[in-house]
């Protein structure tokens, strides 16, 4: 299916790596460990979860007193299961309406994942209007009206320079009057002027508090998983500046180091609830961990 495809790179560094590593070695020894972290590493795991992995690991032997190599897989897999946790993929989107805060850094995905919740939503009958609030980029605008176009929902838009904030005050009252489910807040992402956007987000933040204040609210970060550990840097500087409830970590297709989903879900606290596994408008499928688990390991 789709989530194997997608994972078919990162399948291929670490779990056949692995199993060539298992095969190879004759006795379960701490070379074998070395081995076995290495792997983790080099797929993004991150240094720190992949020794904790490694330790739990020998633990895991220990306890159950394999001595074969290639039981050590299962014992893995049983590993990396617990490291991930059950996870919670639903949104908070409880009230009518509510709306979802989108932001990430410019070219991570976050056009393409608006376009595909907004097409998740619309399946469920939900009535979704996005607000084209990266009033910084024409291109971010004219994106967005092509997703919106594509999955058939409402957008609310300004020209290119205008004030982002009022043009989430504008969807707030298109939502309102048109009696819509979910609103999509599309934002800007140049990081490279870090303190203006994040003055930017939280005036954006503080309009939709005051305009929908029992709402529910969900903002979701996107991150590239191709960026590897820049992800999680970028994920710890958003996190700060405006909260974070949900992560949406896109082109997992495109690499071979998706260990980057266990290094974001041990580190960072944070619920991965989407990941992208391909450019279409039905590549986006919720995070579930022992899915994922079990077509790396499939
Ligand atoms: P934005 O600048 O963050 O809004 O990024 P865009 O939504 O414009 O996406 C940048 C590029 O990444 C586009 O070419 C998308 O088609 C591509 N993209 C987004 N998500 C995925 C994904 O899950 N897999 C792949 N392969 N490409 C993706």
């Amino acid at each position: 299916d789709k989530l194997k495809r997608g994972l078919k790179k990162t399948k291929n560094t670490i779990t056949e790596r692995i199993d060539q590593v298992l095969v190879s070695f004759g006795k379960i020894d701490e070379e074998l460990f070395e081995e076995l972290e290495e792997i983790l590493i080099t797929s993004d795991v991150g240094i720190e979860t992949s020794m904790k992995i490694i330790e739990d690991l020998k633990k895991k032997v220990k306890e159950t007193k394999t001595t074969d190599p290639k039981g050590v897989k299962k014992l893995l897999k049983e590993e990396l299961s617990e490291i991930l946790g059950t996870s919670n993929s639903k949104l908070n989107i409880e009230t009518k309406p509510s709306v979802i805060i989108v932001v990430g850094v410019n070219g991570v995905g976050k056009t393409t994942s608006i376009g595909k919740i907004a097409n998740v939503l619309k399946s469920q009958n939900k009535k979704v209007v996005l607000a084209a609030a990266d009033t910084f980029r024409a291109a971010a605008i004219d994106q967005l009206e092509i997703w919106a176009e594509r999955v058939g929902v409402d957008i609310i838009k300004h020209s290119e320079g205008a004030d982002p904030g009022a043009v989430v005050y504008d969807a707030v009252q298109a939502v309102k009057s048109r009696n819509a489910d979910v609103l999509i807040c599309d934002t800007a992402g140049r990081l490279h002027t870090k303190k203006n956007l994040m003055e930017e987000l939280k005036k954006i933040f503080r309009i939709i508090d005051r305009e929908l204040p029992e709402c529910s609210k969900e903002t979701l970060l996107v991150l590239d998983a191709t960026t590897g550990q820049n992800a999680i840097s970028q994920a710890k500087t958003f996190g700060e500046a405006v909260g974070v409830t949900g992560i949406v970590l896109t082109k997992l297709d495109g690499t071979a180091k998706g260990g980057i989903v266990i290094a974001i879900s041990s580190e960072l606290n944070i619920p991965v609830k989407f990941i992208g596994v391909g450019e279409q408008a039905d590549d986006l499928q919720p995070f579930n961990s022992t899915e994922f688990v079990e077509a790396l390991f499939s």
